[in-house]
Formats: C-alpha cells, sequence, structure tokens
C-alpha cells in the first residue's frame, strides 16, 4: 500500500502552495489506492505560531481533504507533533555517532562566522571546514560530559555508495551530490534535530512509500539519500514539485493578491473549484518526458486543460505524477472564475449541495444585510435559484441581487433611468393598480410564471408596449436594469413583497 505524509510545520496560515502540496498527496494516495498522513513538523521553536495547526485542519477540512492519520485520528503512525518524537531522532543520532557516520562539533556560532569567512576569502562556498572531526571519540565524549555545547553533524569524509539519484518529476538528477554542503548539522545544540534528520528519520519510522514534498528541498534531497544509506535504510521514492506563481511569473507575496487558504475560504470561494485550480496549475496539457537514459522523449497528450472542470474524485482518477510539468506554475484567478462558476452549477444541482452552498452564502448575506429579515436559508436557496448562471461566486449574491433582501432604492440614478421610460406618474400609477389586482387574485396559489404571464397579457391588452412595461416593473421590483428574470424574481418575494413593491405609495 501506499502511505504519503503531508507535513507542515505550523509557522502561520496555510498557504495555497501547501494546500497544492495536501492536495496532490492525497490524489497520489487515492489514485494508488493508499493513505496519506498529516505530520506536524514543529521542531523548530522560533518559528512556531500559536495556532497554526487548528488553522491547517480547518482548511483541510474545508477543502475537503480527509488525511488518514493525524494528530485527533488513528494513532498508528503517531505521535504526529515533532517534539513529541524527540527521543526518536536523539536515538538516530546516536547510532550514527557510533557508527561514525557522525560527529559532535563543538565550534561556537563565532567561531562557525570566522570559519565560513576563511573559506569565503578562499573561493569555497563550503560552510565549514570539519575542524571537529578530528576530535577523538574520548576527547569528544568528555567534552559532553562536561556539559559543553555542541551540535551532531554528519560526517560526510566517507560517502555511502550513491544510487542515481531519481525523482518522479525532474527524473535523474545528474551530480545531485556536488551541491551537498559540508557535514549538514543534524541535531541542534537544544538536542533538537534539523530538518534533515527529523524527515528521514519519520519518513521511515511511518512507513512512507513516497515523499511528495516542494522543489524548495531538492537541494537536500541527496543529504537525504545519504542518511538513509548510512542507516543501512532504503529511501522511499521522491517527488519534488515545482512552485506556484503569480500568473505574471512573479513569486506570490501577500502584497500581490491573496495567499492564504483563509482568504479564499472568506471571499466565498468553492473548496473544490479551489482544488480543481490548484491541480490544473500544475498539469502539463502536453509534457515532454525524457527517458532516464535521455535518449527519447515522449509527450505525454492526455493531461486535462487547467480549466477543466473536475471534481476531486475526477482528479484522482486522472491524477498521474508523469503529467507534472517542471516548470513552476503560474495561477491566474480568472482561471478560478471559470471553474467556480462550474462548480457552482453542480453543486446546487443536487439538494444535499444546495443546503451546503446556502449555509455558506447565508454567512455572506447576513453580513451584507445584517438587519433584513429576509436572509433565511430558505430564501438563500431561492436566490441561488434564481441567479443561476450569474453567479460566479456565492459570494456575489448581495451584489447580484440586494433587492430580494431589503428595499430597492427608487430614487437612484439607475432606477430613476428606467422610469424614464414612462415618465407620466398617472400612466405608472395606473399601471401598478393593474398589477396589484393580477396579485390579489393569486395569493393563494402563487405561481410566479402564471403571475407573470397574466401580467404581460393584462398590460398588453392595455395596449403598453412590452418594453415599456417590462422596464417600469423591473424599476419597481428592484431598482436595477440588470437581474435575473422577473418570473424569478417574483417567485422569491412571493406574493405580500410583490404586493407591497407595487404600491401606488411608490409611484
Ligand atoms: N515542514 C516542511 C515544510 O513545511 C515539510 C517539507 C516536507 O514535506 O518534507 O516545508
Amino acid at each position: 500500500m501506499v502511505l504519503l505524509r503531508f507535513a507542515p510545520s505550523p509557522t502561520g496560515p496555510l498557504h495555497l502552495g501547501g494546500l497544492r502540496m495536501a492536495l496532490y498527496n492525497h490524489l497520489f494516495a487515492r489514485k494508488h489506492g493508499g493513505k496519506w498522513i498529516l505530520r506536524i513538523e514543529d521542531t523548530d521553536a522560533s518559528r512556531l505560531v500559536p495556532g497554526s495547526v487548528e488553522g491547517i485542519q480547518k482548511a483541510l477540512d474545508w477543502a475537503g481533504l480527509e488525511y488518514d492519520y493525524g494528530p485527533d485520528r488513528d494513532s498508528r503512525y503517531g505521535p504526529y507533533f515533532q517534539t513529541e518524537r524527540l527521543e526518536l531522532y536523539r536515538s538516530y543520532a546516536k547510532k550514527l555517532l557510533e557508527s561514525g557516520h557522525a560527529y559532535r562539533c563543538f565550534c561556537s556560532a563565532d567561531k562557525l562566522a570566522s570559519i565560513r569567512e576563511r573559506l569565503a576569502r578562499a573561493g569555497s562556498n563550503s560552510t565549514y571546514d570539519k575542524s571537529c572531526v578530528h576530535i577523538t571519540d574520548e576527547e569528544s565524549a568528555r567534552k559532553a560530559r562536561a556539559g559543553e555545547k555542541f551540535v551532531i553533524r554528519l560526517n560526510d569524509s566517507h560517502p555511502p555508495s550513491r544510487p542515481p539519484a531519481v525523482d518522479l518529476v525532474f527524473g535523474h538528477l545528474k551530480d545531485a551530490h556536488a551541491s551537498l554542503s559540508t557535514d549538514s548539522v543534524l541535531l541542534k545544540s537544544d538536542s533538537f534535530p534539523t530538518y534533515h534528520l527529523a524527515s528521514v528519520v519519520d519518513d521511515h519510522e511511518m512507513k512512507i512509500t513516497h515523499v511528495l514534498r516542494g522543489e524548495e528541498w531538492i537541494t537536500s534531497f541527496p543529504l537525504h539519500l545519504d542518511l538513509y544509506a548510512h542507516l543501512g535504510l532504503s529511501p522511499p521514492k521522491f517527488a519534488h514539485i515545482p512552485i506556484l506563481l503569480n500568473s505574471d511569473g512573479t513569486k506570490m507575496s501577500k502584497r500581490k493578491g491573496d495567499v492564504q487558504v483563509v482568504d479564499y475560504m472568506r471571499r466565498g470561494w468553492e473548496p473544490a473549484a479551489v482544488l480543481n485550480w490548484l491541480a490544473l496549475a500544475g498539469w502539463g496539457v502536453t509534457h515532454e518526458e525524457t527517458s532516464p537514459d535521455s535518449t527519447s522523449r515522449t509527450h505525454v497528450k492526455d493531461a486535462p486543460d487547467s480549466t477543466a472542470v473536475m471534481s476531486l474524485p475526477e482528479l484522482v482518477e486522472s491524477f498521474d505524477i508523469s503529467v507534472l510539468t517542471q516548470r513552476s506554475s503560474g495561477l491566474d484567478v480568472s482561471k478560478l472564475e471559470y471553474i467556480n462558476k462550474h462548480h457552482l452549477a453542480l453543486t446546487w444541482a443536487t439538494e444535499e449541495g444546495m443546503d451546503t452552498l446556502a449555509e455558506r452564502a447565508h454567512i455572506h448575506v447576513k453580513e451584507a444585510f445584517p438587519h433584513s429579515q429576509y436572509t433565511t436559508i430558505d430564501n438563500i436557496i431561492k436566490t441561488i435559484r434564481a441567479l443561476e448562471g450569474r453567479l460566479t461566486n456565492i459570494q456575489d449574491i448581495p451584489r447580484h441581487a440586494p433587492f430580494l433582501f431589503v428595499e430597492p432604492d427608487l430614487t437612484s440614478d439607475e432606477a430613476q433611468s428606467m422610469f424614464a421610460v414612462m415618465p407620466d406618474v398617472q400612466d405608472r400609477s395606473r399601471m401598478l393598480q393593474m398589477l396589484r389586482d393580477v396579485v390579489d387574485t393569486q395569493v393563494n396559489d402563487w405561481r410566479s410564471d402564471v403571475v407573470f404571464s397574466i401580467f404581460q397579457e393584462q398590460l398588453q391588452a392595455a395596449g403598453l408596449p412590452r418594453k415599456i412595461f417590462l422596464k417600469v416593473l423591473r424599476a419597481y421590483l428592484t431598482g436595477m436594469k440588470d437581474g435575473p428574470p422577473l418570473a424569478d424574481i417574483l417567485t422569491v418575494l412571493g406574493p405580500e413583497r410583490t404586493r407591497a413593491r407595487l404600491s401606488p405609495s411608490r409611484v
């Protein structure tokens, strides 16, 4: 069985890039009938932000990405917080010390800085000169016992045999080990592990079969392979996922738009649409694959276009790691708008979908019209039906149809320009009276299509041009030029509110 993990550090709210990483882990796991773990990498105390874990869980929950194992779930592979696994990392560091693949380094911060300076002056890009590797085991143990501060470094003087470093997205990484920094730190002076040690130990202990993580870790990949080799463990398979960019190719940042999942939650986007958008942003339409020996190239052509509308199960079905591009992907909000609109239509097609949608829309509508008595779920469902095809985002409901929740302002320029087609107040008054009479006959059996067609018959019989009466009627009911079909508006308003809006006092 394949087993993956999403391993965020709780250093703040979950970003889109993090959600996409969780999504790819989910897609890969489910595609292969496997499972995934949520692991919290919280060993860097200086970067912890309280509330982050809850925020991450909330965001995953909103998105509908259900992890199988993690804090609050099945404990089989736990504990899932790295700070609860410190003894484990220390025992692995000890093993490496004992086998000579690691050593204690007692260099102070000042000393390290001057070593770095010296090496840089000599044109080396190495950051350490291995001075402590020469300390004998006895001396090292004595210093440690005496309470001298130390870190544990990997000893790369005798590298293990290195099979090719192969990544599932980037293929064979040639000269991967050339960029390794000298004797990386594994255990810090506070005896907390570095990311390298902790992730290797956990991926092994948790029986992870595939590591899908951000491209920023690709430079650590060779070090991790060496660690597995020194520990005599076989590594999982690795896939490094190219990062997300803005549509103009610039780095995503808070300044340039929404980058946190909570922003998307707040702004009313459909979770399924956000997943759809994020997944396809990295999917190549035609993707060239180079064979490991670089002799042949194949085009993968069946990857969906970046605006294909797909549900989570459909994404799982189509997911194939080989369709992921090696380039960083630009995220284009206009694509999200398109995808969201289609997801909305899919969601409200089922009763259950409509109920959840109305619940979510309720928050936005209530916020826009806090004093309205018409912001009921029932009314919101009717409103969503009336706005079918017009809505890109549920958050737009208040903008598209404020008149379904509050009285339209008939003194606005927009409303007044509509009345201009029937300037005579007497004419408008007669028209309203006629319409009210119709409403009165229909009160007990309010079928808006019937009411609307009687409206039309009556007004045509009275010799009013269709275009004119439709405009004036819309002005009285909504005060806005654009909006859903009048019959749909009548459905939501019902007889009483319709009658009130046709009152002669509003002439
Ligand atoms: N804690 C790391 C991060 O948040 C995880 C990297 C990994 O998936 O191994 O970037």
